[in-house]
Formats: C-alpha cells, sequence, structure tokens
C-alpha cells in the first residue's frame, strides 16, 4: 500500500480516515523529529494539511490585525518539504493552509484576509458543520481537478465545496496553474504540470469521508503515489 506523509495538524483523524478509505496508509509527520529530505525518501506520497497562517514575512509583508500564527517551525518544515517533494515529482495534495503554504514556497503572495480586502466576497468561513456547503467553485476545464471531479460537477464545470479560511492565494507562485476559483474571484484551486499528481485545493475535501463526495480526489491522489 503507499505510505501517504501527512503534515501536523490539530484535526488528523479526517485526512487520515480519507487516506485509509482508498487504501492508503498514512505517517503523521512530528515537526520535532522528522526532516523535509528523509521524509521525501521515505514516503509514496505527501498531504499539506489545514492550519494556522503562513507568516506573512515570508512573502514580504506586515501581518494584517487578524493574522493567526500556525505552530513555531511549522512554516520552514512544509516550504522546504513541498520544494523538495516536486523536485523529487512525490505526489503532493495540499489542502487549505497547505495551499497557501506551497503558494508561498513558489514565491506566490497570499490575501491575508478575504472579509477585509476582497470587494464583494462570499462567505468563505463557514464554520459548522465541517462538511457544510458554502458556496460553488468553477473548475477550469480540461485541469486534473476537472477530470477527477467529472461525475461531481453541475453543468460541466461547477462544485459545490465547504470553506473554512480567511486567507487565499493571491500571486500564484512559479509554475503553478488556477484550475478553480469562487464567483467572488477568490482561487480555489491550483495545479502543477509535469507532476504525477500536485494538486491543491483551498476547501476541506477530507471532512466528507463520511459521504464520499470528494472521494474521488484522495482515489485519483493516492493512485498515484502507487506508482
Ligand atoms: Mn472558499
Amino acid at each position: 500500500m503507499p505510505l501517504i506523509a501527512v503534515t501536523p495538524c490539530r484535526a488528523m483523524t479526517d485526512y487520515l480516515e480519507s487516506i485509509h478509505r482508498v487504501g492508503g496508509e498514512t505517517r503523521e509527520l512530528q515537526l520535532d523529529s522528522d526532516t523535509p529530505a528523509d521524509i521525501i525518501k521515505q514516503v509514496d506520497g505527501i498531504i499539506f494539511t489545514g492550519g494556522g497562517d503562513v507568516d506573512p514575512a515570508l512573502f514580504d509583508e506586515k501581518p494584517h490585525e487578524t493574522f493567526s500564527a500556525s505552530e513555531p517551525g511549522r512554516d520552514q518544515f512544509e516550504i522546504e518539504l513541498a520544494k523538495l517533494a516536486v523536485a523529487a515529482k512525490v505526489p503532493i495534495l495540499a489542502i487549505c493552509r497547505g495551499m497557501q503554504v506551497v503558494n508561498v514556497a513558489f514565491d506566490g503572495t497570499l490575501v491575508q484576509d478575504i472579509p477585509s480586502m476582497v470587494n464583494g466576497a462570499v462567505d468563505h468561513a463557514v464554520a459548522e458543520p465541517r462538511y457544510v456547503i458554502a458556496h460553488e467553485v468553477w473548475v477550469t476545464k480540461g485541469s486534473r481537478l476537472g477530470s477527477l471531479m467529472k461525475d461531481q460537477m453541475e453543468e460541466g464545470d461547477t462544485c459545490q465545496v465547504n470553506s473554512r479560511h480567511h486567507q487565499a492565494v493571491k500571486k500564484v507562485g512559479t509554475g503553478w496553474d488556477v484550475t478553480a476559483t469562487a464567483p467572488d474571484g477568490v482561487i480555489e484551486a491550483m495545479e502543477r504540470a509535469g507532476q504525477p499528481f500536485c494538486l491543491a485545493v483551498q476547501w476541506h475535501p477530507e471532512n466528507f469521508w463520511r459521504t464520499g463526495e470528494f472521494r474521488a480526489l484522495f482515489e485519483g491522489f493516492v493512485n498515484e503515489s502507487k506508482k
């Protein structure tokens, strides 16, 4: 079975369940004992999980008043891991904060606070229950995301998602392509060409493991990690 590394976070269960349900084994990474260079050699795929905000000093900005830091050392750990994984073509699925940190790893920037910085923003902070639908996203035709989600989409390009974020990708990192946006223009997914599997989503597909709406994303990821 493919071994999937999962970066440290406070709500681990749903990520682990989502991988186990599609035939993957999991390894929860530890900031104090794991090193990115070793992990790359030991695992078949990596999930970058949700969590606190990426330090805006990493993209040369001062923190917005809503800034809420992540675990000490996590930014640096995940940035190094993302760069090494792409270089080694290790499959990546990045979720919420995970999408933001991999974007910063490739010199991208972030909208630090959607409600105060995006005109006409839809509500991207719908917390409970975790799997409640918050808004739709429009998916780029011909993208990996579009092909994985084809059976779940409405009108060929629209997908209903949950949403629990106050930040988003602003300047897209080098080598990444945007493959989904919300109706207010907020970037909701991106992917890299030339990789076995390299997909980032701003919503939380892992919260749907009981009902399976996003099973295809995890299935596609784990299947590529097998090779
Ligand atoms: Mn959203």
